[in-house]
């Protein structure tokens, strides 16, 4: 299940699995299916993360 975390004033969705946080749902939920049937993170999906430096800079 993708979670929602709010983080100052936006919404994040984040991959129950790894951890890592998304602006765009879709890509959450992507992450988390790649995650649960590998076992592993997809580069080609982990590039959409939103990094800890984005979140402060915003
Ligand atoms: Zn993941």
């Amino acid at each position: 299940m993708v979670k929602e975390v709010r983080v100052s004033n936006e919404i994040l969705y984040v991959c129950e699995r790894c951890g890592l946080r998304y602006r765009e749902k879709i890509w959450a939920e992507r992450c988390e299916d790649f995650c649960t049937r590998y076992n592993a993170c997809s580069i080609e999906i982990t590039k959409h993360a939103v990094k800890d430096l984005d979140i402060l800079k915003t």
